[in-house]
């Protein structure tokens, strides 16, 4: 049995020596192939691996194409968008990722980049707390929640907007629920983005929503740059110049934000949420982990694609 490991960034050394370990002690070979900048070397090798890690590398239907003994793909990581779920599907290949594994990372960035943007990127002059502010959570996940607890900490008052958890759940870790996502982004100074990118939430942060927010709101995205309106965003940051924007992932019109509205807007050099040597481990060995116990137990556990189109 053979998993590849394919990463045009690759995992720690530490964290592929742990996950060769795991695939070893399984009885299965590693093949690495790490900072691949042609296509066709993937297409190359995955042509005889039973199973493929990737992060942020895309899985797409070629790349399926050639992987004609794959089994079960995991992305090392919480989003997903770079599988190609249909093409595994249609070929009875698992899907998997790796959920909660990086989620404290990114919930610190997304703290820090609040701090950040409150103290006017560092710049001289006089900044904001954020003790005694609202910060809502849109989206109430993995990591959602750490934002939750670690706001807690700075004082701030939580509201979160989630249709797909229970208000009990939210409730319980002192949260305070919003039945709407409107009622969301009208009470709270700065909201915290964590909705996955799919087909219902694609573009949906733009120009009505984010109008709603109070006068010197902070909008922070640490989830997916395909979830905001980019051309709304630039009308909304023209007419409140009051508002904010910090994102670990860069505008497809950056350079126009940068130039029209300086150090209101911030993007992270390269997306970093999960950047940390903590992160990374975690979710590599856990991608080996779940690989192994897929082939040892047939357990689907975190599969993505949907269960019942594939015959595991
Ligand atoms: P998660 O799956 O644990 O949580 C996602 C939450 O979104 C779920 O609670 C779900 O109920 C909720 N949700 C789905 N559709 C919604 C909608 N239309 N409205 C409101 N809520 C909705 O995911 P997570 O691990 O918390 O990750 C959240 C986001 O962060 C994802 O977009 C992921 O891709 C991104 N992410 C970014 C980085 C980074 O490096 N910046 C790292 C990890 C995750």
């Amino acid at each position: 049995m053979k998993v590849l490991v394919a990463t045009e960034k690759p995992f720690a050394k530490v964290a592929v020596e742990g996950i060769k370990q795991i695939i070893e002690n399984a009885g299965y070979e590693l093949a690495l192939l790490e900072n691949y900048t042609d296509i066709n070397d993937l297409y190359q090798v995955v042509a005889d691996a039973d199973a493929l890690i990737v992060r942020s590398d895309k899985v797409t239907p070629e790349v399926i194409e050639h992987a004609t003994k794959l089994k079960i793909v995991v992305r090392a990581g919480a989003g997903y968008d770079n599988l190609d779920l249909p093409a595994c599907t249609a070929r009875n290949i698992v899907a998997m990722n790796t959920p909660g594994q990086n989620s404290n990372a990114v919930a610190e960035l997304a703290l820090g980049m609040m701090v950040y943007m409150a103290r006017n990127q560092f710049t001289p002059g006089t900044g904001k707390e954020l003790l005694g502010k609202n910060i809502g959570i849109h989206a109430y996940g993995n990591v959602g929640k750490l934002v939750a607890k670690i706001a807690k900490g700075f004082g701030m008052t939580v509201y979160a907007y989630d249709p797909f958890v229970k208000k009990e759940i939210m409730e319980n870790e002192s949260v305070i629920v919003c039945n709407t996502v409107e009622e969301l982004y009208s009470k709270c100074h700065y909201v915290s983005l964590h909705i996955p990118a799919n087909e219902q939430t694609k573009k949906s942060i733009g120009y009505d929503l984010l109008s709603k927010m109070p006068k010197g709101g902070t909008l922070i995205n640490t989830a997916r740059k395909e979830v905001i309106n980019e051309e709304e965003l630039v009308k909304l940051l023209e007419e409140r110049t009051d508002l904010k924007y910090a994102t670990d992932m860069t505008a497809g019109n950056h350079a126009e934000l940068i130039e029209k509205f300086g150090i209101r807007v911030f993007a992270t050099p390269k997306k970093m949420g999960a950047e940390t040597a903590e992160a990374n481990i975690n979710a590599g060995l856990a991608a080996a982990n779940q690989i192994v116990k897929f082939f040892q137990t047939g357990d689907t556990t975190f599969q993505v694609n949907k269960k019942h189109e594939v015959k595991n």
